[in-house]
């Protein structure tokens, strides 16, 4: 069975002093949960101060995001070489990167590779868009985000995959927990073509979409949903830490 990842992606919220309150809000009660990964995903910025008040914990940490390379002229840019040593996850090619900053399939792809040569865990953000679900084409979108975000890696163990639909991300509507189930056992199928059956069947899939207290455990009923990535309710300690503790009932 793969492990059950909760992880709780901030995006860009939170000066230093919100992320460390939110933060000592909840680690005891995050770190007293048994059989869920937690992981929070803060702002690069405040990557170093959560590490140091998450030290001694279970609870993980990773980043939103990282550039390809491992240094050189790319201002703004964070690379897998400063990231390595100070969290151990990192979301890449989430919906707001794809659609805000244009990243491509095969930039992600590059991004997940070097991820993965870091020792970095690479969480791999695919989701269609509402047209594309209504079009039909949702499951070809996520089967091409999968197949060319994963060209060249040859080891799935590290691997963690969200779907995260881009019409429920931020918006109250989520997928049904059916419409979850059934991307996932295409993302599974994806990942068995690919990796084998045994190694597909480890990979953790997480949902995220407009996760919240009230929908967590449907989710977490699903046979191919391990977990979810959650955005805006990550950043109440009281919310978040419940919908951990909902999502250990079924892990
Ligand atoms: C996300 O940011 O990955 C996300 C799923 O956001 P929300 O839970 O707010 O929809």
């Amino acid at each position: 069975m793969p492990t059950t990842i909760i992880a709780g992606n901030w995006k860009m919220n939170t000066t230093r002093q919100e992320a460390r309150a939110l933060v000592e809000q909840m680690r005891d009660a995050l770190d007293a949960v048994e059989g869920v990964t937690t992981l929070l995903c803060p702002p690069f910025v405040h990557l170093e101060t959560v590490a140091d008040l998450l030290r001694g914990t279970s609870v993980a940490l990773g980043a939103q995001n990282m550039h390809p390379e491992s240094s050189g002229a790319f201002t703004g840019e964070v690379s897998p070489d400063m990231l390595r040593g100070l969290c151990e996850y990192v979301i890449l090619g989430h919906s707001e990167r794809r659609e805000l900053f244009g990243e491509t399939d095969e930039f992600v792809n590059a991004k997940v590779r070097a991820a993965l040569a870091a020792g970095l865990r690479p969480i791999l953000c695919v989701g269609e868009r509402l047209e594309q679900r209504e079009g039909g084409e949702a499951d070809a979108v996520v089967e091409r985000q999968v197949g060319v975000g994963l060209e060249g890696v040859e080891d799935a163990s590290a691997l963690v995959v969200a779907y995260e639909p881009v019409w429920a991300i931020g918006t109250g509507r989520a997928a049904t927990p059916d419409v979850a189930q059934s991307m996932m056992a295409t993302i599974r199928g994806a990942l068995a073509a690919r990796f084998g059956a045994d190694a597909a069947g480890e990979a953790p899939l997480l949902y995220g979409g407009s996760v919240n207290l009230g929908n967590v455990e449907e989710y977490a009923r699903q046979p191919d949903v391990n977990g979810a990535l959650v955005g805006g309710a990550s950043l109440d300690a009281e919310a978040f830490t419940k919908i951990v503790q909902l999502a250990a009932r079924h892990s």
